[in-house]
């Protein structure tokens, strides 16, 4: 595959043959992301946010950082927010010292919480925790555990050896204990989606996991190459492609990130561009309902052409 010319996405407003860069307006915030730090106790081979155990990029948030945008959601002053839950990535959430402290405050907010987790270790030693958790706070948590494949073979070539085992105890242990599970996988193989449903229900079977996996707590997600060669996006390709800005997902939501030089939290577009100074979009979500000017290649390869819709990450 080609790759990626130097003289495209060079110019917010302009493509590299000087045609207008298609934008997304923000309609109403439907999914607000915190990433609680990029750093992680994995190193896995084709990591998008590039998370490893020294990647401290994005620092750990704080229930301080938090706090202003749970207020802000709570308030919705413009009725341009409708959300009743967050959704929390990193790098590996529950490596952020924080993070159960910023659970207890999105909970006592009103609001529910996704959390992406690798489940690697980091379930198991903090099992007390989660049980205290779910005692206050009941179907309020949902977990999604990140398991790239049903063999143990093709997981661990991403994520490195002896990796599989510990994330599938942690997967029996929260199912166990009653909580919301549901899990990532990715097409590394290309296999069709019943075949690899199938494949992850016999793993569960196989390991007394009664988890009965559908669309709505399996998803699997599509492979990505940052460095191949894209297409810019121009406001013509909406009609020739007959999409929309509507269906990006930069229209419906917003990342909050803290970056190691910023002193103060900060709203991202989209889960997928964390580090791009020219993605960030305030310090409040009020701010962050701005147009979206489609100047990366993430934006042709993962959305306008290729249908992302979540983060992937952890
Ligand atoms: S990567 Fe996708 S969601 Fe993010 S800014 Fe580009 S089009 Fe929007
Ligand atoms: S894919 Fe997830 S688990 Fe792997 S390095 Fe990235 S953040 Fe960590």
């Amino acid at each position: 595959m080609a790759e990626l010319s130097p003289n495209k996405f060079k110019d917010k407003y302009l493509t590299a043959k000087e045609e207008k860069r298609a934008f997304v307006p923000m309609k109403k915030m439907e999914t607000l992301w915190f990433n609680t730090g990029t750093q992680c106790n994995l190193k896995c081979a084709n990591c998008y946010i590039e998370s490893s155990p020294t990647n401290d990029r994005l620092v750990y948030l704080t229930a301080d950082d938090v706090r202003p945008f749970l207020a802000e959601i709570v308030e919705n002053k413009n009725n341009r927010i409708s959300l009743d839950r967050v959704a929390f990535t990193g790098g590996e959430p529950f490596l952020n010292p924080n993070m159960f402290e910023i659970l207890e405050e999105t909970f006592k907010a009103g609001l529910k919480a996704l959390v992406l987790t690798n489940a690697y270790k980091v379930i198991s030693r903090a099992e007390n925790k989660f049980l205290e958790l779910k005692k206050k706070y009941n179907s309020n948590l949902s977990l999604r555990v990140s398991l790239d494949h049903y063999t143990k073979a093709v997981h661990e070539q991403q994520r490195g050896e002896g990796t599989f085992a510990p994330t599938l105890k942690s997967l029996k242990w929260l199912y166990d204990n009653g909580f919301n599970i549901s899990l990532a996988g990715r097409s590394i193989t290309g296999e069709d989606l019943d075949l690899a449903r199938s494949g992850y229900q016999k793993l569960l079977e196989d390991h007394d996991i009664g988890l009965k996996l559908s669309s709505e707590n399996l998803v699997i997600f599509p492979e990505m190459d940052a460095m191949e060669d894209v297409p810019e996006i121009t406001i013509d390709c909406w009609g020739i492609l007959k999409k929309t800005p509507e269906m990006q997902m930069c229209s419906t939501e917003r990342m909050i990130v803290k970056s190691k030089d910023k002193e103060k939290a900060q709203v991202q577009a989209c889960t997928l561009i964390a580090y791009d100074e020219s993605f960030n979009m305030g310090e409040t979500l009020e701010e962050s309902f701005q147009d979206v000017y489609l100047n990366h290649p993430f934006c042709s390869k993962f959305c306008v052409l290729g249908g992302a819709s979540c983060s992937s990450t952890s």
